[in-house]
């Protein structure tokens, strides 16, 4: 049987095959219950009257009781109007009309009391309002649609079907009449009565036809709690079939490597969040299920440390580990800092990249597959096919928005059987709300302090009247013995373009520091010459590179100590913050430099000023959400999910999203698969949501 909602969009009446077809095509409305989940953008308030002499030019819409005291027709032809003057104790404005002048002229009544509502504009100091709403008192036929009246998003191509707002506010109102009775509720009774929701019938009726703001407010939560609270059980029900599916190795053990590292080679005190989250994921590794955790961290907040215990934690209990980054410098640096840490410690640990030869690459592949080999650091190169590992136990990927879920998915299937553990660390900060949709079914661990004696990077803001206020800064930091990177942002869609401007920036430095050595890296470099350019800067050879965004990730040159970044308000703000985390490496202050045209826009404004004030990458992330939308953040488009979230807004309605999830889980631990006939409904709209939604979140 399909439910009264599940109904094809073109059986309701005044709707038809030709406006369905629209719908369908336009909104994606496809069925009764699509267009009742088709909310208003906004309501424009119809309790509010005007006085004529309160209006102006510039308001929204005006709400205005008064008389027509005369009215006459104008010009002749297609340019033919009707205005009447139109008065009330207050003063006199004018309404026009079009179309429909015959009509209009013969259905007006003079010295009768009309409510007029509609868009005022001025013309010769005098404001009309052109095709206003108009009744006559007393006359409910025009009656407006609830106090607020609801008004809907539709394209033009619909308008020109008039198809417009008030055709679908008009096609609700016979919806919401014929489904009296007929919509059953979505929320089990037990958390409607405990969070007092508004039922559903009730929230759809009012969500488009609203009485007063107190319920609008109340239909509003309730539709929004819904929404999150249909996700939060998608996530977290998949996550618990995934828990009770694959088995993981425990990893009982914490042992000899661990330990030895911990108490004889480990450089310094952890800070209490690296110890924090190296507990949480120790004890997530030791239980019988496969770890998928998430590291978040700030650039700097030493989440390489924290890998490096769990990667031993792997070899304690006999099992290799791997670490995969996603660029050959940064495979390279790891493998740099990890074997610099271990020396001295016997653990055999091999570089895998695709510049490795393949004469090395085979006793490569071999020591792994006989299990001499323990540790594995590299990059995409160690998915291939060819890499056999023995035993692999744990895997982590660094930087992993960078990588795809089908490179993900095959790092899983390096094991026959029982799939390794995963930690996947990432230095793009994501707001909490976002990480417990997009990642909701990881673990997530978040390292939230610097390591001590880090001084925050200084950050400011010039205009192009300081540039060679600027210039002077960088002589003064180069001569006291600091390097400096100048970046350029991708300007057009052409990379040529692109590149003049960066070889144009390049001489303009190499011009304006001639005594200084200045080198240049941009991504469309071969690896090698591009290798070489970035080992001549960490060397001190060259005390000033210029840049495009690649050395985003991975470089690390302590002595670096300036950040100079062109054209900044074209960059997003966590590419920025990325950005200004290869600065401050080092002991000493370090600074980050914006500089911008004057000409920039009020949002661009508003993310430059962020940088200058935070350096914290969550209350940055959290910003970002707020200027640009969640589903434009870095990590959203590879998740999978559309982000086609109908109501609740991650970047506001963090509350609901919190409120939601614990609801959900409080269910799912005493009904993992909600078989409970209180749940039946809440089991359909689950089943009912996009098949292929959530899949990815098996291998992330
Ligand atoms: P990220 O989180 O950006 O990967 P890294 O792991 O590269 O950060 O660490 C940044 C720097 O901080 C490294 O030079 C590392 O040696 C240092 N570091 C990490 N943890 C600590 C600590 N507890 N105390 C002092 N320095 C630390
Ligand atoms: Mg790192």
């Amino acid at each position: 049987m399909t439910d009264f909602l599940d109904q094809d969009i073109q059986f309701l009446p005044g709707v038809g095959p030709v406006k369905a077809e629209l719908l369908k095509r336009e909104l994606n409305i496809e069925t009764f219950r699509d267009l009742v989940y088709y909310f208003p953008y906004k309501y424009v308030d119809r309790t509010r009257f005007y006085r004529i002499s309160e209006v102006q030019a510039n308001m929204a819409h005006i709400q205005v009781k008064g008389r027509i005291t005369s009215m006459e027709v104008v010009g002749v032809g297609p340019k033919q109007r009707l205005t009447a003057q139109f008065r009330d104790e207050t003063g006199v404005m004018e309404l026009i009309w079009f179309q429909g002048v015959k009509w209009q002229k013969e259905h007006l009544r003079l010295n009768t009391t009309y409510t007029i509502f509609g868009k005022p504009a001025e013309f010769n100091g005098v404001i009309n309002v052109v095709h206003p709403e108009i009744e006559a008192e007393g006359d409910i036929s025009l009656q407006p649609a609830g106090i607020f009246q609801a008004h809907y998003n539709t394209t033009e191509k619909m308008k020109k079907k008039y198809l417009t707002s008030k055709a679908i506010h008009r096609f609700m109102l016979t919806l919401l009449d014929k489904m009296k009775g007929k919509v059953p509720e979505t929320i089990p009774a037990g958390v409607m009565d405990r969070l007092k929701l508004m039922g559903l019938e009730k929230a759809l009726h009012t969500i488009h036809k609203p009485d007063n703001s107190h319920d609008l407010r109340n239909a509003r939560f309730r539709l929004k709690f819904e929404e999150l609270f249909l996700i939060q059980l998608k996530i977290l029900s998949l996550k618990h079939n995934r828990e009770s599916k694959f088995k993981g190795f425990p990893f009982t053990e914490v042992g000899y490597n661990f330990n030895t590292f911990y108490h004889h080679y480990l450089p310094f005190q952890l800070t209490d969040a690296q110890k924090r989250v190296t507990r949480e994921i120790r004890k997530d590794l030791g239980r019988s299920i496969q770890m998928n955790r998430l590291l978040q961290g700030d650039v700097g907040s030493g989440k390489t440390l924290v890998a490096l215990m769990a990667l031993l934690i792997a070899l304690d209990n006999g099992f290799q580990a791997c670490l995969m980054a996603p660029t050959e410098i940064l495979a390279q640096q790891h493998y740099d800092t990890i074997t610099g840490l271990l020396r001295g410690m016997n653990v055999d640990t091999g570089l895998l990249t695709g510049s490795v030869r393949a004469s090395d690459r085979s006793l490569l592949h071999e020591k792994l597959a006989d299990g001499r080999m323990h540790l594995l650091v590299g990059t995409h190169a160690l998915i291939e096919d060819a890499v056999n590992f023995k035993k692999l136990g744990l895997v982590i990927i660094d930087e992993q928005h960078r990588f795809g879920v089908a490179q993900r998915a095959k790092l899983w299937q390096k094991n026959d059987t029982i799939p390794p553990h995963v930690l996947v660390m990432t230095a793009t900060p994501i707001p909490r709300t976002l990480a417990m949709t997009v990642y909701g079914d990881l673990d997530v661990s978040v390292i939230d302090e610097l390591p001590p004696g880090r001084k925050p990077v200084q950050t400011l803001h010039f205009f192009e009247n300081k540039r060679q206020d600027v210039y002077q800064f960088m002589r003064r930091k180069i001569m006291e013995g600091r390097q400096i990177y100048v970046v350029y942002p991708l300007i057009s869609e052409s990379e040529n373009l692109d590149l003049k401007n960066l070889e144009e920036g390049y001489r303009h430095i190499s011009d304006e520091f001639p005594d200084y050595d200045v080198c240049m890296v941009h991504g469309r470099m071969n690896p090698a010459d591009k290798e070489r350019e970035m080992q001549k800067f960490k060397e001190g050879r060259t005390r000033i590179m210029v840049a495009t965004t690649v050395i985003e990730v991975g470089v690390d040159v302590s002595n670096a100590s300036v950040m100079v970044i062109e054209s900044a308000e074209r960059f997003g703000l966590s590419q920025l913050h990325q950005l200004r985390g290869r600065v401050g490496r080092g002991a000493d202050q370090s600074y980050c430099i914006l500089m911008s045209s004057f000409k920039i826009t009020n949002q661009s404004r508003k993310r430059l000023a962020t940088m200058v004030r935070t350096n914290d990458g969550f209350e940055i992330a959290e910003m970002d959400m707020r200027l640009r939308g969640p589903g434009d953040l870095e990590g959203t488009q590879q998740s999978g999910i559309g982000f086609d979230l109908k109501i609740a807004n991650l970047a506001k309605d963090a509350d609901i999203l919190e409120l939601a999830r614990s609801n959900a889980r409080e269910i799912l631990e005493t009904d993992p698969l909600l078989q409970s006939s209180e749940y039946r409904v809440l089991r359909t709209s689950l089943l009912r949501g996009k098949k292929t939604d959530f899949e990815w979140s098996v291998i992330s």
